[in-house]
């Protein structure tokens, strides 16, 4: 199941939004059920369709485990 439009619309990065001038925009990856910020280089998890929005519980986009990997 997919995150609705309405709730990734008021999704941002918990870490960016406190920086003035981002926004803490994210970019939802839905085959990996992720939710990606650039602007920090964060990647936030999804689990049971609730992201997980914790910067400790981030991943550092790059070090990224997906289900392509072996
Ligand atoms: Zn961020």
């Amino acid at each position: 199941m997919a995150l609705s439009k309405d709730l990734l619309d008021i999704l941002a990065c918990p870490k960016c939004v406190r920086d003035p001038g981002c926004t803490g925009e994210l970019e939802y990856r839905q085959a990996d059920n992720q939710l990606v910020c650039f602007h920090c280089k964060l990647i936030y998890r999804i689990e049971d369709d609730i992201p997980i929005m914790l910067i400790d519980e981030a991943i550092p986009l790059g070090q990224e485990i997906t289900k392509n990997d072996v």
